[in-house]
């Protein structure tokens, strides 16, 4: 692997320790990972050994996976009305990020949450305070990513807008974007042909490239606009292939981890090798 390979690679299972993670991560191809740091559907998790963290740190440094970021836990909800679920929605993003440090890893995605009714600019309110008492005060040597969404139900992170107004109130020092293809699809900000020049026009205006850290390629099995995150592999879904290739190729992102989040099998094999190599054919036309 040289630094010429795109940085590219998928979520990767921590099952077995984080430095399996890589491990797993390298067996695949993966010149980059996501994992998440605890289990994603438990609130707590006990403190990380100093042996959990050297062997990770190990492992990164003896393979050709040059960037792991972290995807949060699902349950969190930064945007809820609710003070208890608020209580525990910063509490498990301050364990995390705190986790992130510990492994020297520098993004933390997350996704904004719903407003469950109150409104969207309550809701972004929320979610800026919320954001900033996670950090405390943490300087922010890691970096909380705000992803795209959907749309589904009153969830936050469908417009560019949003994304905009989040890290601008968070300051950029702390907050950035990540980029999912299928969510911003989903949206209903198309990507094929001329659509994809159009949508990434929009996002620098918008949001700007500085802010963007991670890109999720994944394909969308529900249409362009329909609100629906359901993801599939790359080229068979609704989005198809040729977009892709434009997000393999184009420029801006060639220092940014692109990963994927597909189902892991068809039929029995391993999609995660599949997949990869179908984009680093893409990335070389
Ligand atoms: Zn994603
Ligand atoms: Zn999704």
């Amino acid at each position: 692997m040289t630094t010429a390979d795109p940085l590219l690679g998928c979520h990767v299972s921590v099952a077995g320790g984080f430095d399996r993670a890589v491990q797993r991560g390298e067996k695949t191809g993966c010149t980059a990972i996501q994992i998440f740091t605890r289990n994603q559907l438990r609130w707590k998790s006990g403190l990380l050994s100093e042996r959990q963290i050297k062997d990770f740190r190990h492992a990164l440094k003896t393979s050709g996976v040059r960037e792991v970021c972290a995807h949060g836990s699902y349950l969190p909800n930064l945007a809820s009305p609710d003070p208890e679920s608020r209580r525990r929605s910063i509490e498990s993003v301050r364990e995390e990020l705190c986790r992130c440090g510990s492994l020297g890893i520098p993004f933390l995605i997350v996704h904004p949450g719903s407003h469950l009714g109150e409104g969207e600019s309550a809701g972004i309110r929320r979610v800026v305070s919320a954001v900033d008492e996670a950090f405390g005060k943490d300087p922010g040597s890691v970096k909380l990513l705000v992803e795209t969404t959907a749309g589904q139900g009153t969830s936050i992170g469908y417009r560019f807008e949003h994304l905009r107004d989040i890290i601008a109130a968070v300051g950029p020092e702390r907050a950035g974007a990540c980029l999912d293809t299928c969510h911003v699809f989903a949206a209903g900000y198309d990507l094929k042909e001329d659509e994809y020049d159009r949508t990434l026009e929009r996002w620098e205006r918008i949001v700007g490239l500085p802010h963007l850290h991670v890109i999720h390629l994944n394909d969308s099995k529900g249409a362009v606009g329909s609100r629906i995150d359901r993801h599939e592999h790359i080229g068979e879904g609704a989005i198809g292939i040729e977009p892709f290739a434009r997000f393999m190729r184009d420029e801006r992102f060639v220092r940014i981890a692109k990963i994927f989040e597909t189902p892991k099998k068809k039929d029995g094999a391993d999609m995660d090798r599949e997949n990869l190599k179908l984009l680093v054919r893409l990335s070389q036309g």
